[in-house]
């Protein structure tokens, strides 16, 4: 006798209609019900308990997650980031704040309660200060969804509105597709400094592309509903934009605002007339760019109401020796300690003189190369024995000394890292 063609448990599909049919113990499932099994349990377990949506209690109440306090995320950023002491202690606050005002918004639902605004972020300071390394060690520590994007493309497209979306679309993209998550993340807007008005005489020489792309985002800053195209963009019309909003997503902006110590200065030293001698040689250079406040970055040439939604303003300090040094060395994930452990891999044992570790940091310094220097340089000087040293038999230990440092770096090309 012939065998009955088995069919599906769920939509009863015969096994000759579809693709595969999987047996269980008394049935059998299609492939079409199996895909559509995967998912309901998807979207059932969308919000796991481990997911931001759950850091929404300062205590970590039951299946969520605790938010760090402002003392335990500045302590985390200590092991990343070496210094900048003040932005630390700056964005811990303004972090934990904003996380602790989307709780209260949650579980607040009295319409006469105090709305606390956002409180979007503007770092200054120095290309390869840690401005992008802290937005992006803050945002593993609370474990939100985080994307970079680049001030700057969005002058080049012209029109706003489509790249405001693809930075949306980026940070979706992270949090896999779930706006939800999407909606509690963290965006780092780099390169802030150069979609300002040229010139300090912002009315006459007025760039409008730049002031374009300011008026821009101001929607996104505060909050707005972004129709964002899905994965890959729109494949057919009639896909569905997903849509999300941008009210509680905090946006930490960078940028090196090159020469606004000028304009600090001149603002500090009208304020101290006739006192010129009091201010110190430290603000004078070091200290000075401590001291921005919003009418420097409106001297500059944001645009006020981009300053206003920029109310947490912090500076970087620029990178000395030691902080170079100690770059080089202390951190968890060291550059020392990676190429160490590069070359533990092929069973050698590389170690680096003092003096040499001195000679890396004083060219770094002097070339003003800043900590993204400091890669380059290892690598020159280690580059001919990453060459090298694994083809040859029984070498085991490598010290490098001031000599050989001095002279790979001599004969390499270093022109190309003089500033
Ligand atoms: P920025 O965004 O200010 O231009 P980054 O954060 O991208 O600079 O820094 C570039 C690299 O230099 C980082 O990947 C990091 O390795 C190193 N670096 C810069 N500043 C620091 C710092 N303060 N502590 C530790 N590493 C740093």
């Amino acid at each position: 006798m012939k065998a009955k063609d088995p069919n599906c448990s769920f939509c009863g599909r015969k096994k000759s209609e579809s693709l595969m049919l999987i047996s269980g113990l008394d049935g059998h499932i299609c492939d079409h019900c199996a895909e559509q099994a995967n998912n309901i349990v998807e979207k059932e377990l969308g919000g796991s308990p481990e997911s931001i949506t759950d850091i929404n209690s300062t205590t970590g109440e039951k299946g969520g997650k605790k938010l760090p306090t402002p003392i335990e995320i500045k302590e985390h950023l200590d092991q990343y980031v070496i210094g900048q002491d003040q932005a630390k202690r700056t964005l811990s606050v303004a972090v934990y704040n904003h996380y602790k005002r989307l709780n209260s918004k949650k579980n607040n639902k009295k319409s006469d309660d105090v709305e606390i605004e956002k409180s979007n972020i503007l770092m200054i300071g120095e290309t390869g200060t840690g401005k992008t390394l802290l937005a992006k060690t803050l945002a593993k520590i609370l474990d939100v969804p985080f994307c970079i994007a680049d001030a700057t493309v969005l002058t080049e497209a012209g029109y706003v509105g489509d790249d405001v979306e693809s930075i949306l679309s980026r940070l979706l993209q992270v949090a896999n597709y779930k706006p939800e998550l999407a909606e509690r993340g963290i965006i780092y807007l780099d390169e802030m400094d150069k979609i300002s008005r040229k010139g300090d005489n912002a009315s006459i020489t007025r760039d409008v592309s730049g002031e374009g792309v300011q008026q821009g985002l101001l929607k996104i800053l505060e909050g707005t509903i972004s129709n964002v195209a899905p994965e890959g963009g729109r494949k057919h019309p009639d896909q569905k934009y997903i849509k999300v909003d941008t009210t509680n997503i905090l946006f930490i902006c960078g940028g090196a605002f090159d020469g606004i110590e000028r304009i600090i200065s001149r603002r500090v030293q009208k304020q101290e007339l006739g006192f010129k001698s009091s201010l110190n040689r430290e603000i004078q250079d070091k200290k000075l760019l401590s001291l921005v406040s919003p009418p420097d970055l409106r001297a500059f040439g944001l645009i006020p109401e981009l300053i206003g939604r920029l109310p947490i303003l912090t500076a970087l300090e620029p990178l000395d020796k030691p902080a170079l040094m100690s770059i080089l060395s202390d951190p968890k994930n060291a550059l020392l300690k990676q190429y160490q452990h590069l070359f533990s891999l092929d069973n050698i044992k590389l170690s680096l003189e003092d003096d040499a570790i001195d000679f890396i940091v004083d060219m770094a310094f002097e070339n003003k190369l800043g900590a993204r220097g400091l890669r380059g340089i290892c690598e020159l000087i280690l580059q001919d024995f990453m060459f090298e040293a694994p083809s040859q038999k029984g070498k085991s230990e490598l010290v490098i000394t001031k000599a050989i440092a001095e002279e790979k770096w001599n004969r390499a090309d270093s022109q190309k890292f003089a500033s």
